[in-house]
């Protein structure tokens, strides 16, 4: 086929394409990918920078390269293959996905799991299969991509789903939200609160008990992704609402990764009533229309959460570790966010600044990635420090030894 136009679509493509790569390029907002050439732990080894402190990894509880967690995935592997080449309605369900699912359940204290290839896809599967024409998804402002995404799905699937936003952790804004729908003559199904339980770039927490009376209150359900809470927040590492004293069942729907603190391999879970889960099983598109998690991934974030409920002195060393580190942090001169999360936000307020010490610290033997716009918001820039149970006191040591270093440079 010969073509007349001036351009074709692949030049169109070509050329914008080439045009906002080569703007990212100009305004350093463009991301190179380190390579990593071994396990995730402590430490881990950098090309080009050999063995670094890890501060930028969710591996909250060290359990990503942990022997047991490991041998469990080579064992699932070897019992079952690489996976059923299908998804699970059609070919059927491994054993590992059933028990991973009722460790699931049991770990968070409620009738029934069902995991995913990811939390990405586990929230996907929410919205748009439990909302109805005539419910309304109300929402924190500062929730993450994948709860605003299944939102929008969510209204676009099913004509008649609503949606809002809330003021950041804003009770008030939260009760005229409420206020509103109940007002709205079409809104007469379920109203739906969704929120993080841990907001991944401040590092602060949802606040649950009121979230929870406000919806007790209007009636309406409670859904919470607590993806950085879990393994961290709680005394035995239950999620956020454990930080609260509050029950499992207080919490209608949880989303959650088993690719943070839970293993680090990757996958998903939703968690909550049987009928809920049932439902999900009979109408999530993600769950008709795609593989389930690999088998050995199964294995491995299943003895991740046995480890965890067996040890639960592993999420105290974490927090003592937190401590240990945003003290060291503020005496080497650094303003640290509060917040009770194993994420210690460092601000700088400038981009271009948070990129180049995140650079430096890379170059004197610590990995901490720098944030800034558009990610955060202008004039937040920040570098997040993540902290895990797999540190040591050198490691830590080693930390802020490296930011005291820095501040030295920069003064
Ligand atoms: C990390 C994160 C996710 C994504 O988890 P995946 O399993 O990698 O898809 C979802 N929600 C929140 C709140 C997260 O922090």
């Amino acid at each position: 086929m010969t073509t007349t136009t001036e351009t074709t679509g692949r030049e169109v493509f070509a050329k914008r394409t080439d045009e906002v790569l080569r703007n990212l390029v100009d305004t350093g907002q463009y991301k190179k990918l380190q390579m990593i050439e071994g396990p995730m732990d402590a430490t881990t080894k950098l090309r080009g920078y050999g063995e670094v402190g890890c501060f930028c990894s969710n591996n909250y509880l060290g359990l990503a390269n942990h022997p047991e967690v490991v041998k469990a995935g080579i064992e699932g592997i070897e019992k079952y293959g690489a996976g059923t080449a299908s998804v699970r309605f059609i070919c059927g369900t491994f054993e590992p996905h059933q028990q991973l699912e009722k460790t699931i359940a049991k770990f968070l204290d409620v009738e029934a799991a069902y995991t995913f290839v990811s939390c990405w896809t586990a929230t996907e599967a929410l919205f748009p299969t439990l909302c109805e024409p005539g419910d309304i998804i109300i929402s924190d402002e500062l929730n993450h991509a994948c709860i605003i995404d299944s939102m929008r799905l969510a209204t676009v699937i099913k004509k008649g789903v609503q949606k809002t936003v809330y003021k950041h952790s804003n009770m008030g804004s939260l009760r005229e939200a409420l206020e509103k729908a109940t007002k709205n003559p079409l809104v007469n199904g379920v109203m739906w609160v969704v929120t993080d339980g841990v907001f991944s770039m401040e590092g602060d927490i949802a606040k649950l008990p009121e979230i929870k009376e406000l919806c007790d209150e209007y009636g309406a359900m409670l859904a919470v992704d607590d993806s950085h809470g879990t393994g961290v927040m709680g005394e035995t590492g239950r999620g956020t609402h454990e930080h609260y004293g509050m029950a499992g069942k207080d919490i209608d729907f949880y989303t959650g990764t088993l690719g943070k603190a839970l293993g680090g391999g990757a996958g998903g879970y939703l968690a909550g009533s049987k009928r809920g889960m049932e439902m999900i099983v009979q109408r999530a598109r993600p769950t008709l229309f795609t593989n389930a998690l690999p088998v050995t991934v199964a294995c491995s974030a299943n003895k991740a959460i046995e480890i965890l409920m067996n040890e639960p002195q592993r999420v105290q060393k974490l927090r003592d570790n937190v401590a240990y580190a945003r003290k060291g942090i503020s005496e080497a001169g650094f303003e640290v966010l509060e917040s009770p999360t194993a994420i210690c936000p460092i601000i700088v307020h400038d981009t271009a600044k948070a990129i180049a010490m995140s650079k430096r610290l890379l170059e004197l033997g610590v990995y901490v990635i720098g944030f800034g716009f558009p990610v955060v918001p202008e004039g937040t820039a920040r570098l997040r420090v993540q902290i895990s149970a797999a540190h040591e006191t050198e490691h830590l040591d080693k930390l802020i030894d490296c930011l005291i270093k820095l501040k030295a440079e920069q003064e």
